[in-house]
């Protein structure tokens, strides 16, 4: 690549969803080169919970907010913190938070979100399908698992909510949950069981496998840093690197929670948080798991993968370079000790991860200055993995000028 080099199609970033957007858009006839500047798949895409979430259609911005937070802040062990270190660059995301965290904010947002995740499954089993990999995605369902009565009352509540949005869940009563977790703990309650989820067996080499079949079907990887995009030499935009101007006719934005500073100076301001979460990973554990589980009142997941039960979730509100709070990841195995008890954390390895966030609890997917040449996605927060592909569809019909599967009007960027 060199400073006079001309380029139909650039990505920026190497990370799930600008390696589905490279495949799809590579399908579509297009030239792509993917940018990043570390290793692809090292970022927030390399260690989640690999759980194809359809059933999360609630943004964390909701009403209900307003009455947990108080407790959630002060409780020890608690699913959401705000890092010390960054309680000043995070004051007016929080506010903005607060702020979408109303009524009609959230009833909207929940029914952008229904419509985003109800494609997903099927989007990613014909993406995968095209490369011969469609076994990746194991369609076992997903199980919330409640350790008091008071949890059973709210997944009960949450089936409701769900049906209107015609997400299939079904409540197991704690006599059936032995078929979906045959080592039960004493302090399970009773469940809500998702059909319509998956999860695969490791989120890189799942990532490794599209962006391989990209590199296999003639996209092109280049390691750089983008400092910058300047969009004064239209058509087109230039991606400014640290060592060459490049020139493309269409560049898409899918630099995860770094994306902001890319749009800052063409005049898009995108209030992008680092929202930190963590794994620890364990090689050697019992108990088996035949599917992923979300401990409800603890809120994180537990996924079996290849090298183990993975656990993974909390939320941490922070800058994306302070340094992580490792304790939060070893919380997790304390807390999945409590239910399961005489978990062996031999081996284990931790792991965070800044999930890209804005506070609506809505991703961008939108072509911002009306043409085809900046396109911008990213924002998918805790759903990255899970949307991805639809995400990538949607991409290329704004590549395209074409009408897109999902309405994007809530994906705007104007609405910041
Ligand atoms: C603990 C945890 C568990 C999760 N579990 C799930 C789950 O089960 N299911 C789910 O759907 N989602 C989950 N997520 C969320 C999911 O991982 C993210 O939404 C997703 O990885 C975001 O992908 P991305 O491609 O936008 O960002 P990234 O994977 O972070 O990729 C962005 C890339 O852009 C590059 N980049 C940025 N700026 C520049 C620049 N200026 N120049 C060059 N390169 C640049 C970065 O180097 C990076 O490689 C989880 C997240 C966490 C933290």
């Amino acid at each position: 690549m060199s400073a006079s080099s001309s380029y139909d199609v650039i990505v920026i970033g190497a990370g799930i969803i600008g390696a589905a957007i490279a495949w799809e858009l590579n399908s579509a006839g297009r030239r792509v080169t993917i940018v990043d500047r570390g290793d692809p798949g090292m970022g927030c895409s390399y260690g989640n919970a690999a759980h194809f979430a359809t059933e999360q259609i609630f943004p964390i911005a909701s009403p209900a907010i307003f009455r947990d937070i108080p407790r959630l802040l002060v409780a020890r062990n608690s699913p959401l913190t705000f890092n010390a270190h960054s309680l000043l660059s995070t004051l007016r995301w929080s506010l903005r938070f607060l702020r979408a965290s109303n009524r009609s904010s959230y009833t909207r947002g929940t029914r952008a979100l229904a419509a985003l995740n109800a494609g997903a499954l099927s989007d990613w089993q014909a993406l995968l399908s095209t490369i011969g990999q469609a076994q990746l995605l194991h369609r076992t369902g997903t199980l919330q698992l409640a350790e008091s009565r008071r949890g059973v009352r709210e997944l009960a509540a949450m089936q409701v909510a769900l049906s209107e949005h015609e997400v299939p869940s079904r409540m197991v009563g704690r006599d059936e949950l032995p078929d979906y977790l045959p080592q039960l703990p004493d302090l399970a309650q009773g469940g809500l069981y998702f059909p319509e989820t998956a999860y695969c067996l490791d989120p890189y080499l799942f990532f490794r496998t599209v962006f391989d079949a990209c590199l296999a079907n003639g996209v092109s990887f280049h390691h750089a840093n983008v400092s910058a995009l300047d969009d004064s030499n239209r058509p087109g935009v230039t991606v400014v690197t640290d060592s060459a101007r490049l020139q493309a006719n269409t560049v898409i934005v899918a630099g995860g929670v770094h994306s902001g500073e890319l749009l800052r100076p063409l005049g898009h301001r995108i209030p992008l948080i680092a929202e930190r979460g963590y794994h620890l990973l364990l090689p050697h554990t019992r108990p088996t798991l035949k599917l992923p589980v979300t401990l409800h009142e603890r809120q994180f997941i537990m996924t079996p993968l290849q090298s183990g039960i993975r656990l993974a979730g909390t939320v941490e509100f922070a800058s994306p370079d302070d340094p992580p709070s490792m304790q939060r990841a070893q919380m997790l195995y304390t807390q999945a000790n409590e239910v399961f008890g005489g978990l062996d954390a031999t081996g284990s390895s931790q792991w965070m991860g800044c999930r890209p966030t804005l506070p609506d609890y809505l991703p961008v997917i939108d072509a911002p200055d009306n043409n085809r040449s900046l396109i911008v996605a990213t924002g998918n927060h805790h759903l990255g993995l899970t949307q991805a592909a639809t995400v990538a569809r949607c991409v290329r019909h704004l590549a395209q000028g074409t009408a897109p599967p999902v309405n994007l009007a809530d994906f705007r960027l104007s609405r910041f």
